[in-house]
């Protein structure tokens, strides 16, 4: 048995704050309450921070095969990298060969990922070839296999894109078997037109990756979707929204009661389009959705306080420079993506909290539990009561940093936050009971991160 009480702290979850103790015993919470006397092998005094759930990105790409090559964090320096900013669980992909059976993604992708986790992860099954055979796994990878998630692209045509018949299918049989069904969000055909005008008429720097990709083919997109799954009543989530008109389709969906569970992910957040204008430099944003406008951050920061976006993600994907270099002559060549997850708490909290854009506890919420409560690992995950897993976060709430490619922990020689001042800082991170990361350095080996299996999400939270 092995035991940590954190003194002092001030613990704060989704639906309230406190000062109050927390006494853990080996994985879970055991008890929490004022000036708490147990005996603990190890005790941490966080007078003047702040004690919260660990972080869950429910969308991150670790070694994820990409045009003959890989994503450049891989499940150990990724988990890492979280583990520093204090996102203790993160939710990968599978992505499934067309042609091939969910069962055969799901072996290759563990094969890379079991054993060399830090952080504990989890999977949804990305389909792109729903027929016969796959329909038939859905249920064996819900009940079995823990993984009761379904992501679909309306985007890739002819590699990840499954049409309407499929989409429809496949909310059916997810629904039928207690599963969430996910989305990439776009109109996959306009996309593919204007990539081909543009390249066509000599356009090809990073600006055009974000022309080719305008509003509106997110906007009808998100509304379609909306409209099959309230058409089956499968529960339908879609992951990285990044603006207004989107989000408006979603609106238009809880008129007739229908609820949507919308992602956005903290870059589309922050940073905007503008940022594509500085010739090849703008491959560092480029990723599908792109960036957008300034308004449709104020957008999205609003959705947030209304409760049309429940989460915040980052849709991690990093590349090596001489990995973006692949599309110096041609947008449609850059490996889509960023490295993001290891900054997504502290900079949700610094422009978030620290800027009153939203509270302690919508932070909370939106970085960690409702994740938990959409995917299914709630309330092990996603919250700091009794019996949960103790994963927890103790937090500097001035503590003042500067991101940099120089001092990140993600496999990346690359910043895209490159200088950004950010207030507030993990300090001790606890991943079931044990202190992963004590100020800056890591105190867990490759192989301590679990596999989690989920079980069923619920359409309300
Ligand atoms: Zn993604």
């Amino acid at each position: 048995m092995s035991s940590i009480l954190i003194k002092n702290g001030t613990l704060a979850t989704a639906t309230g704050t406190c000062l109050a103790d927390v006494y853990i015993v080996d994985e879970k919470v055991n008890t929490i309450g004022q000036n708490l006397q147990m005996q603990a092998d190890l005790v941490i005094d966080a007078t003047g921070k702040i004690v919260f759930p660990g972080g869950i990105d429910p969308h991150v790409h670790l070694d994820m095969p990409f045009m003959g090559t890989y994503s450049s964090d891989n499940y150990e320096t990724g988990t890492r990298a979280a583990l520093h900013g204090g996102t203790t669980t993160v939710i990968d992909f599978v992505l499934q060969t067309q042609g091939k059976s969910l069962y055969s993604a799901l072996e290759e992708w563990r094969k890379r990922s079991d054993g060399n986790a830090l952080g504990d992860y989890a999977f949804h099954m990305a389909v792109t070839d729903f027929n016969d055979q796959t329909k038939a796994e859905i249920k064996d990878m819900i009940v079995k296999e823990g993984i009761s998630s379904f992501k679909t692209f309306m985007a890739y045509k002819g590699a990840l894109m499954i049409d309407d018949r499929q989409m429809i299918g496949l909310m059916n049989e997810v629904k039928a078997q207690g599963g969430i069904v996910t989305v990439h969000a776009t109109n996959g055909d306009m996309i593919d037109f204007l990539v081909a005008k543009h390249r066509s008429e000599g356009k090809l720097s990073p600006l055009y990756h974000y022309l080719s990709q305008p509003e509106i083919t997110e906007s009808e997109a998100s509304a379609r979707f909306a409209d099959m799954a309230f058409y089956t009543g499968v529960t339908p989530y879609i992951v990285h929204m990044t603006c207004e008109g989107a989000l408006n389709a979603i609106r238009n969906a809880t008129f007739r009661n229908q609820k949507v569970f919308v992602e956005t992910c903290m870059q589309y957040l922050i940073l905007d389009a503008s940022l594509y204008e500085n010739d090849f430099e703008g491959a560092k944003w480029v990723m599908s959705p792109p960036l957008r406008e300034k308004k449709d951050q104020e957008a999205l920061w609003a959705g947030l306080n209304q409760g049309l976006v429940q989460v915040v993600g980052t849709d991690h994907c990093p590349f090596m420079w001489d990995q973006k270099k692949m599309g110096e002559k041609d947008f449609s060549k850059i490996p889509n993506g960023h490295p993001a997850v290891e900054h997504r708490m502290e900079l949700l909290f610094s422009e978030g909290v620290k800027k009153n854009k939203i509270s302690l506890n919508k932070f909370v919420e939106v970085s960690s539990t409702n994740a938990a409560k959409i995917f299914g690992m709630f309330p092990r995950k996603g919250t700091i009561a009794v019996g949960s897993d103790a994963d927890i976060v103790i937090f500097d709430p001035e503590e003042k940093h500067t991101l940099s490619a120089s001092t990140h922990h993600m496999n990346c020689d690359y910043s895209g936050y490159e200088g950004w001042e950010v207030t507030g800082k993990c300090k001790t991170v606890i991943l079931r009971g044990q202190v992963a990361i004590d100020n800056g350095s890591v105190k867990v080996n490759k192989g301590y991160g679990s596999f989690i299996k989920r079980g069923e999400s619920s359409l309300v939270i």
